[in-house]
């Protein structure tokens, strides 16, 4: 077992350093992360889909690499620009809603990453739940105007409700991300007409082929994305990914960019816009251990959750 803890590039959902557990098995590694606002028993689905990849393995796969977007975060038009052509990716996820901008902001930034990307490139949105019904439609409407055309628009507002609403208002499809946490969820995200398109993370679902179940019985086209893990919960995701029936659009596993480091030496950091689908995790180097305080911390998270799994 090993302990991270890897400094954050720029601050998300408030934390600035990722940490976390690496464990080993027969079958390879796996990661458990929940974050800190996660309960012991919300953290058990991690643990499931770590201990998956430890002692199962995941299920073949059925291509052999996946094509990821990259994120913009909220910053001016020309640094969008750059980071985009920089990036090799075919699709860009832009960050919106942030309070210290405006929505002409977010408009002149989206216009920038279409720059970017060209006619045949995919622009979508995230508004992290920052936005209320009628907010969100005039915000959509304009942002797609601004893109030349939006692939998605993801959880603009918090609820199942809110979104069901928005979708009705707007031409723009829709994307559940945080109405999406437990299994049960993308059920009742399909059942209530809230989304076009279910964001699924490995994790929090309880394991690939927990998330594959719940990807069949939602019957929604699915993205994959990542909870910002190293490349051990990266490959867990990428196997997901890989074994869905379908995969009609990028994924948001190409976010190892976000963290300082990682834990192996060879980290799944996208080419030209794809990443491989590994048959296990890489191999963890002995890179960025926790201090002796946050290790012992995580070993006593781990064994409670282990007692509730
Ligand atoms: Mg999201």
């Amino acid at each position: 077992m090993k302990v991270y803890a890897i400094p954050l590039r720029t601050r998300f959902r408030g934390i600035t350093v990722r940490e976390g557990v690496l464990l080993h098995g027969p079958a390879g590694w796996g990661e458990f992360c929940p974050f800190a606002d996660y309960s012991d028993a919300e953290s058990v689905p991690w643990l499931r889909a770590a201990l998956e990849a430890t002692e199962a393995g995941w299920p073949a796969p059925v291509r052999d690499r996946v094509e990821v977007n990259t994120t913009v975060p909220v910053v001016g038009p020309e640094q969008a620009y750059e980071l985009v052509r920089a990036s090799g990716c075919r699709t860009a996820k832009v960050k919106v809603a942030d309070p210290r901008v405006s929505v002409a902001d977010d408009c002149a930034r989206v216009e920038a990453v279409r720059a970017a990307l060209g006619p045949d490139g995919a622009v979508r949105i995230d508004a992290n739940t920052a936005w209320d019904v009628d907010t969100a439609v005039r915000a959509i409407t304009d942002l797609d105007k601004a893109a030349g055309g939006l692939e998605y628009a993801e959880q603009p507002c918090p609820s199942i409700e809110e979104l069901a609403a928005v979708r009705r208002r707007v031409g723009v499809r829709i994307a559940a991300d945080e109405s999406i946490r437990r299994a049960e969820d993308p059920l009742k995200v399909a059942v209530a007409g809230a989304a076009d398109i279910a964001v699924l993370k490995v994790s929090p679902l309880g394991g690939v082929r927990r998330a594959l179940e719940v990807a069949e019985a939602c019957g929604l086209p699915c993205v994959v994305s990542s909870a910002v893990e190293t490349s051990v919960g990266l490959a867990a995701g990428l196997a997901l990914a890989g074994a869905l029936p379908s995969l009609e659009f990028a994924c948001g596993l190409g976010t190892i960019s976000l963290l300082q480091g990682d834990v192996s030496a060879n980290p799944l950091s996208p080419v030209d816009g794809y990443l491989p689908v590994p048959r296990e995790a890489p191999e963890p180097v002995d890179a960025f251990p926790a201090p002796p305080e946050v290790a012992a911390a995580w070993e006593e998270r781990l064994a409670r959750v282990r007692a509730l799994a």
